[in-house]
């Protein structure tokens, strides 16, 4: 994987995903950021998170690998230059926690390999990428499906309130946001991610 920069997150993306943990749908687009720390490739090899920390969920997204500077105006298509299946992984007792304490997000979000990663693949453009789904298949089981026609907010409005707000050039990701599904992890669980019928990338959890 060439150097990743900034990892960028988009939270409530899918209004599915926004009502099934009692949420609001946004009226703009919802950020927050990991570490780089975080960052772990899906290529088959066992992940290791911690076990005393509550529940951890999978979410899975679409990854858009930024290609080059913004500049304004810039297309989606011109500034991806590829994309990969993720996995926004939360340890969502703590985020509950710091929900009601009205904290960052940052220690439910942002441990290490809590931002995964498959190959990438040459960014195909949005409209193709609408004939397409992608999926989260756990030891056997789709638990997650997504399109990104069923986002709230497109990409290239992420992408653009992500460079006005941030900044956004080479080597950053963006996780778009999670559909419905999203569900807990446990020791042992086998997680292959899928774009159409092609698998992208996989990983074990090992629960420390
Ligand atoms: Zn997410």
């Amino acid at each position: 994987m060439s150097k990743i920069n900034n990892i960028y997150c988009v939270g409530r993306n899918y209004a599915a995903h926004a009502k099934e943990l009692q949420n609001e749908v946004p009226s703009s687009p919802m950020l927050f950021s990991k570490p780089t720390h975080a960052l772990v490739k899906g290529d088959g090899q066992e992940v290791l998170f911690p076990g005393d920390r509550g529940s951890i969920h999978f979410e899975t997204e679409v990854v858009l690998k930024i290609g080059k500077p913004y500049e304004q105006g810039i297309k989606a298509e011109e500034i991806v230059d590829s994309m990969a299946i993720g996995i926004d992984f939360t340890l969502r007792d703590v985020q509950s926690e710091l929900k009601k304490k009205g904290h960052p997000w940052l220690l439910a979000k942002g441990f290490p390999n809590s931002a995964l990663v498959s190959n990438f693949i040459p960014f195909p453009g949005v409209e193709e990428m609408k004939k397409i789904d992608f999926s989260l298949v756990k030891n056997g089981e789709t638990v997650q499906q997504g399109n990104i026609k069923n986002m709230i907010f497109d990409f290239q409005t992420i992408i653009d309130f992500t460079a006005q707000n941030f900044g956004l050039g080479e080597g950053d990701l963006i996780y778009t946001g999670t559909p419905e599904g999203v569900g807990q992890v446990n020791d042992k669980d086998q997680l292959t991610l899928i774009w159409g019928n092609s698998i992208l990338g996989e990983c074990y959890i090992k629960l420390n």
